[in-house]
Formats: C-alpha cells, structure tokens, sequence
C-alpha cells in the first residue's frame, strides 16, 4: 500500500489538527507524520499567546493533548525549519510537508513617534507574560498612564494584563517573575483607542465584559462615542455580537465611577495619529483625531485633534506571519500563497502562480492572522482534502525511513524534544504549581525546557 510520509512544520493547533484530520481521513494510503517546531513545547500560540487568565481557551491544550498522547504522530520540538532542516531535507525524507507556522510577529503601524522608547508591540508583551523562552524575562512597567492602540481582542488581553491587580492573576500560569513585574507595576490608567465606533470593534462580547468584573478597575465609555447613526443602529438590531457588545457598554455607560484604584478608558472614533516626545526621546503623550462615521460603516476624520499624555503604548493593531526560506512568500499579507491551502509559486517568465507541489499551507500562514483557535480546524480540513487528492503529484523522497529523519537531527547535532520529553516537561511544570498552589509555573529559558525534556538534568 502506498504511504505518505508526512511532515508538519509547526506544532500549534493548525498543526495538530491537521495531523489529526489526516489520520482519521478516509484515504487509501497509510500515513506517518513528523510535527516539527522549534519550540521544546507544542501548542503555538495557545501556550504562548492566549491569556493566562483564560483558562477555558488555555484548556484546549487538554484536547491538543490527547490528539498527540494517541501516540500516532511523531514530534520533533527545538527543530527549526530553515535552520535546523531545509527544504531539501524534506524533500529528501517525506513526499509532502505542511507549513503551520502561524504569525508571530506584531504587525507595524506607520505613525511618527511609533520607535519612541516605552513604545512596544502587543506580541512582545504577550510573549513576556506568557514566559516564551526567546524574550527578554524583564519587561518595564514603570509607566503609570498607557496607551493599547486596537480594537481586537489581543488588545483587550494587553489593557486587561496591564490593569489587572497582580495578585488577581496569581492563581493562573504567570511565571514567578511576571507576577513580580505586575506587582510592582504603579499604572493607574490604562486608554484603549480605536478608530472607529462601539458598533465596529473587533472583540468578542465574552472577553470585552471580562472587563467589566475586573477588581478595583473602573471602565470609562465616554457618551459622545454613542450618537450612533443608521448603520450602527442597523448593526445593533440585525447582529447578535453587535447587540450584545452594545449591551455592555451602555451598562458601563450608567455605572458609577471613581472608587477604583485604576481605569480602563475605552476611546471610540479616535484615530492614532502621533506618539509625542516626552523631551527625553521617551514616550510622553498620543495625538489622535476624532473620527465620525461616514454613513456607510466606516469613519472619517473630522479635523478635530486631541492629545492624552501618556507614559508607554503597546500597539496592537494585529499579528503578521513570518517568511520561511525557501517557500513563497506574501510581504504585503504575510501569508504563505495558496489555493485553499496548496502553495503556489509564481512563474518568474509569465508572472502566472503555479501549484508548488508537495508544499501546502494551514492555518494563521495560510489566511492570515484572524480567527480562534476553532476555524484553524476547518482551516486544515481543506487544505488535507487537497493533499490528499494529490496523490499523484507528491514528492518521491530518496530515504522516507522514519530513523532516517532521527539520524539527520542526530549528525547535525540538534538536541530536539519528543512527546515523552513534553510529558516530562509538563509534569515538571504542573508539580511545580502544585507545590506553590497554583496552576503550573511555566519553565521559561529554552535550555531548561529541553534538559528537562531530555532527562539530562536527572542523569
Ligand atoms: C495574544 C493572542 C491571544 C489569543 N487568544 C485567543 C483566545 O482567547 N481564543 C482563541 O480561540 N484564539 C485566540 N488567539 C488566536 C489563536 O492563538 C490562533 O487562532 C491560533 O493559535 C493559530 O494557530 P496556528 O497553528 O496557525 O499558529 P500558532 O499557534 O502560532 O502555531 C505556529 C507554530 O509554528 C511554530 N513555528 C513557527 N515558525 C517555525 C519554524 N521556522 N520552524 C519550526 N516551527 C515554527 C511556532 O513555534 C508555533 O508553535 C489568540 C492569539 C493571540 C496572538
């Protein structure tokens, strides 16, 4: 029987479901894959992205997990595509390979003043609290009024992070020194701009009321960013998210403020123009202009401009994915080419875009960094489907043995993880958190996730 030799880069959820899908796929061919990341532990962004006071979303690592403790998929962790293996590499050992890269990266947003210091992207905050071995372990919280630039959850997780009362998020998986750093943090305001209407935001009802039960934290809406017009009003009656997310606010709207010892300020129809100069080559202020809507849902700008001083800013106007050698890449979308998850390459003589055979894209690389974790299934749905009526054109690799991929991390010297290393790791972590009464205390520097991994502090 004909055999697919498999490898998946990237072991967050567009990865493993696509495992998953494939390997419960009605198919006539056998199937073995390789998940590849080069991270020491699985799980992309649902390990180092999702809050740490989300532990509903955290827990569909359990669901992750049990799709890897089948014992049907291989995983290779502390491997990286482009360093560790190439493409020739792939091509020599599977007949195709999936790219789950995801997005990283937090994407620009062109105003002056954006490079000031105290001026962050929203990733690297996130990678910060959720203890991503590759960043810096101290972070400075030194300002007392902050800026979010965004209307998307991830900027609600950075307002809320930020405003939350250290002690509130002690029982969840921070690490010992980002609790440390919270605790110390003097913020007392926090103002998250959007440039359009409460109608047009980009949370989901769920984490935007979170806010709201925050301890000590005041929210402030402001009455002039609800003079809605016909299509927000349109929008409220015919879109339940809309209705709800409406709801809220105008609850927030009646409550009584100023007892807290922080405030969350939402600013509607506020466009981000400048980030000031504090005279130290600090940030010291954000200039926006009030925006109005434009009768069709979108919003113009109305001249008027406003200045709040300020003392950082975490922009979080979204992700981007990362380039990858030797694969196609979209600058403009950081994305990955591709029909419904099969890469295409594009013809250098005709300019015309081709299949790139036995290359294929999932998840946030393929579409681009929007949707839960959930759509990342249907995601690889497709893209199996066509890897899977493929067949005809997949790789033919010169040494598709299972060892023969181990030899070659081996000679290269790659101290990659396994899932008996991941389970290693994860008990270790959960033993630790049991022992300070909390959830888990994540292991952060890379070296220590893959000698635990590995066994060889025991040894
Ligand atoms: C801050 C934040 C909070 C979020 N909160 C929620 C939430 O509450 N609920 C929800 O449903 N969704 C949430 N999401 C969205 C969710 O995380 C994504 O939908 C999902 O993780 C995308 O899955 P993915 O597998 O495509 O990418 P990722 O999860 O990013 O996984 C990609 C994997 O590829 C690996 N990789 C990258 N490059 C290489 C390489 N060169 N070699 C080897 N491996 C590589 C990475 O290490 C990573 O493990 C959140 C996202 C962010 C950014």
């Amino acid at each position: 029987m004909t055999k697919l030799r498999l490898a998946i880069v990237g072991a967050g959820p567009a990865g493993i479901y696509a495992a998953d899908i494939l390997l419960k796929s009605e198919r006539n061919f056998d199937v073995s894959i390789d998940l590849f990341d080069h991270l020491p532990a699985p799980y992309g962004l649902v390990r180092y992205g999702v809050a740490p006071d989300h532990p509903r979303i955290k827990g569909i690592i359990t669901a992750l997990r049990d799709v890897l403790d089948r014992g049907d998929i291989r995983i290779f962790g502390n491997v990286r595509f482009g360093e560790d293996l190439t493409l020739d590499d792939l091509k020599k050992h599977y007949n195709a390979v999936i790219f789950a890269t995801g997005a990283v990266r937090d994407a620009d947003l062109g105003i002056p003043g954006i490079e000031l210091e105290g001026s962050y992207g929203a990733a690297e905050f996130v990678s910060w609290y959720d203890g991503h071995p590759d960043y810096p372990r101290e972070w400075p919280l030194e300002a007392r009024s902050v800026a979010v630039i965004g209307n998307g959850n991830v900027a609600l997780d950075v307002a809320r992070v930020l405003a939350k009362h250290a002690d509130d998020l002690l029982p969840t998986e921070i690490p010992a020194n980002v609790y440390d750093g919270l605790a110390d943090s003097p913020v007392t305001d926090v103002h998250v701009f959007g440039r359009r209407g409460p109608t047009s935001v980009k949370f989901t009802p769920l984490e935007l009321r979170e806010l709201g039960e925050l301890r000590d934290v005041d929210m402030i809406v402001h009455d002039e960013d609800f003079d809605y017009d016909d299509a927000a009003r349109a929008a409220v009656a015919g879109n339940k998210q809309v209705f709800v997310i409406d709801k809220v606010l105008q609850q927030w709207r009646q409550r009584e403020v100023g007892q807290a010892s922080r405030r969350l300020h939402l600013h509607f129809f506020a466009k981000p123009l400048e980030v000031l100069d504090d005279g130290n080559g600090r940030v010291g202020a954000i200039r926006y202009e009030r925006t109005a809507p434009d009768g069709e849902g979108g919003v113009v700008g109305t001249g008027e401009i406003r200045e709040i001083p300020i003392e950082a800013l975490y922009r979080a106007v979204g992700y981007f994915g990362s380039s990858l050698p030797g694969i196609p890449f979209d600058k403009r979308f950081g994305v990955i080419p591709n029909h419904e998850g099969q890469v295409l390459v594009r013809d250098k003589e005709t300019g015309e875009s081709r299949q790139l055979y036995g290359v294929y894209a999932t998840g946030w690389i393929k579409r681009g960094p929007v949707g839960l974790i959930g759509h990342t299934k249907s995601d690889a749905m497709e893209t199996v489907r066509h890897l899977i009526n493929d067949l005809g054109n997949w790789w033919r690799p010169e040494s598709p043995s299972e060892e023969s991929v181990v030899e070659l991390l081996e000679s290269r010297g790659i101290r990659y993880t396994d899932l008996d290393g991941w389970h290693r790791l994860d008990e270790h972590e959960l033993a630790l958190g049991t022992d300070a009464q909390r959830t888990r205390i994540k292991v952060v520097p890379r070296d220590e996730m893959v000698d635990i991994s590995r066994a060889e502090l025991s040894a």
